[in-house]
């Protein structure tokens, strides 16, 4: 068996906006994500950041199978999603499981929390009701609640606890892969801490390989292994995450940990501030995506994309200026 969990080639995800999208009328073809590579191993944490709209919830719902690439491939456990038949699909599903940014949303009001986390049991046929009862106590005290919590709405939870209810029900079915897609940004900031250590915690204890999508480099440095940086659907940069954060070779990925408020004084100094919104993926400049707001951005950048260079073990970066020679 390959210690390979997912395994993107050249991804690509093209949306058709509607007219009613678009200003000017007419359809208009927008790539969410292009041209993707990306491999996760087993047991492995990956944090995939970038700022809003950059691509990551579509390559999470790619490497899920709920999203279908417009081009390239993505496997899990060496099947390829795209062609996967329904009893293939079906059996996969049981090893992948999504957590979502709004526990307000994702719980449904008029059922019970254990009937909820017992969801996936049941979808699957696994256990009797006895079995799926003691199964959901033990997933609650797993996340931090308590048995007793079961016959209760989600009503009567506050966010973090709504959270660890989501959790608790992505974890019923003992899924090998966690796609985690900003779970904590809709929670106040003095809980998010404590879910972001639940899901660590989790992580170890069960082993799980956990694809963590955020904005939120603090985040993604505490709980992550490697890291991949996502601008206009494109990777600019992928290490492992100390060295991303010690020596980050990218300009975006500089001016991301710039943005950090957790910098020391002297790294404030060196800031690069991203001015600006990213360009709309519906008309992405030329050649490097990044060089419209690019502090280091010369004549060639427009001419064509870079491809990624290896800066490191395992690290590599998509800029002409990214090798250790060129000293920016
Ligand atoms: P992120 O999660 O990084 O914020 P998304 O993957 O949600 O980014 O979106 C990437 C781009 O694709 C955005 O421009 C978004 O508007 C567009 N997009 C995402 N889903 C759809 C969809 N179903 N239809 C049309 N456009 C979409
Ligand atoms: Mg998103």
């Amino acid at each position: 068996m390959s210690d390979v969990l997912i395994e993107a080639r050249g991804l690509t995800k093209s949306f058709v906006q509607s007219a009613g999208f678009n200003l000017f009328g007419g359809r208009r073809a927008i790539r969410a994500v292009s041209d993707v590579d990306l491999v996760m191993r087993r047991g492995e944490a990956v944090g995939l950041i970038g700022e809003s709209g950059s691509g990551k919830s579509t390559v999470g719902r790619l490497a899920l199978g709920l999203l279908s690439p417009t081009a390239g491939v993505i496997r899990f456990a060496d099947v390829d999603l795209a062609t996967a038949d329904a009893a293939t699909m079906r059996g996969l599903r049981r090893r992948m499981q999504i957590i979502f940014q709004d526990p307000y949303s994702s719980l449904d009001p008029r059922r019970t929390v254990g009937d909820q986390i017992a969801e996936g049991l049941i979808i699957h046929g696994l256990g009797d009701a006895a079995a799926r009862k003691a199964r959901v106590a033990e997933l609650l005290a797993h996340v931090g609640l308590s048995p007793e919590h079961a016959s209760r709405y989600p009503a009567a939870f506050s966010g973090g606890q709504r959270q660890r209810i989501g959790i608790a029900r992505a974890l019923a079915i003992a899924p090998e892969l966690l796609v985690a897609d900003e779970p904590v940004s809709a929670l106040d900031v003095s809980v998010q801490a404590q879910v972001l250590e639940l899901l660590a915690h989790l992580r170890t204890e069960l082993g799980l390989s956990l694809l963590f999508i955020s904005h939120d480099l603090s985040a993604v440095r505490h709980l992550c292994d490697r890291i991949v940086v996502l601008y206009l659907g494109r990777v600019m940069e992928e290490g492992p995450t100390r060295e991303v954060f010690a020596n980050p070779r990218h300009p975006y990925t500089r001016a991301l940990l710039s943005a950090m408020p957790t910098l020391s004084r002297a790294d404030r100094r060196k800031r690069e501030i991203l001015k600006g919104d990213p360009p709309s993926p519906a008309d992405p400049p030329s050649g490097c995506v990044f060089r419209t707001r690019c502090a280091h951005a010369v004549e060639l950048c427009a001419k064509s994309a870079p491809p990624p260079v290896t800066v490191g073990p395992a690290h590599r970066a998509a800029c002409i200026l990214a090798s250790p020679a060129s000293g920016i």
